[in-house]
């Protein structure tokens, strides 16, 4: 089934792609991918714009939608994932569904030809465009077992997505978070607050939260709350909380942020909020070495 969810994500990532110049970047030449635009068209009188706004206000608009409408196709397969999930009385491994792994699928593709079809037609120098482009697919890979366990690769993913266009919205979000949340962990936690994960291109900053935060990621930020002290930095490829969150960035590089954000949904609409038997959860586990007390599938180690 994963092979399944490849062949119709890398058909959905093109249309994504299209849609992200369109509706994004309000601009419809798509360079070699304008055979899509007949495809697109249909589409586009579901996005309703008011007349003669300014193009701010068209460009946000436009990005509203687009992730609107890229969430909703994922968490529909989310949805069905998490749905075929059946989870061991005690913590470990939970084995792999046809729905889960077609959703995993999915998102290689998408990830793979949503970023091309924006490459492609960026207005870059051909050369440089056609480069990239050609990079971007490296998520359908992914697809085959051993190649998303080799850690190699992984690292690979993990620095692509600071160079993958649909990654930056996330990543934007991370960095503005790192700005102010940075400072506040040099000032409490010394240097140490801050590191960095080559393995995964990973930024990590541990800083002093309130209440019951544990940790978060968004893109390539780790966030870990400093005053939760069953919180601590740990190996970036062990079982720690460290490379759970590594894991986070590793799913939003290979299947795009979209999966990140429909697995949040679905993980709120289930557990009315954070559970470690959540797929976004059990997928991100698996980076690294698993730990003891969690549920994981065998996504990205066996
Ligand atoms: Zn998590």
């Amino acid at each position: 089934m994963i092979a399944v969810g490849l062949v119709i994500g890398l058909a959905f990532g093109l249309i994504s792609g299209a849609l992200f110049h369109i509706l994004v970047m309000q601009n419809v030449a798509l360079g070699v991918f304008s055979f899509l635009l007949p495809v697109v068209q249909p589409l586009l009188a579901i996005f309703v714009f008011p007349a003669n706004a300014p193009l701010w206000v068209l460009t946000l608009l436009g990005i509203l939608y687009y992730l609107l409408f890229n969430v909703l196709i994922f968490w529909i397969f989310t949805v069905l994932g998490q749905r075929s999930l059946v989870f061991p009385a005690l913590p470990g491994r939970v084995a792999e569904t046809s729905e889960q792994l077609f959703l995993h699928g999915f998102g290689f593709g998408t990830a793979a030809t949503v970023n091309m079809v924006i490459w492609a037609a960026f207005p870059l120098p051909g050369p440089v465009s056609f480069t990239l482009a050609i990079i971007a697919v490296t998520p359908a890979l992914a697809v085959i077992r051993p190649i998303r366990h080799n850690l190699f690769y992984q690292g690979i993913l993990g620095w692509m997505a600071w160079v993958m266009p649909v990654s930056w919205l996330l990543n934007a979000f991370g960095f503005l978070l790192a700005l102010v949340l940075g400072p506040m962990g040099l000032a409490n936690y010394g240097r140490g607050a801050i590191r960095f994960d080559a393995t995964a291109g990973v930024l990590e900053i541990r800083t002093p939260l309130g209440g019951g935060t544990t940790a978060f990621s968004n893109g390539n930020f780790t966030v870990l709350n400093g005053n939760n002290p069953a919180i601590a930095p740990g190996d970036f490829l062990g079982a720690s909380v460290s490379s759970h969150e590594a894991g986070h960035s590793m799913d939003h590089s290979a299947m795009t942020g979209f999966f990140t954000l429909a697995t949040v949904i679905e993980e709120i609409r289930v557990f009315g909020g954070a559970d470690a038997r959540a797929i976004g959860q059990i997928t991100a586990e698996s980076r690294g070495a698993p730990r003891a007390t969690r549920f994981y599938t065998p996504i990205w180690s066996p």
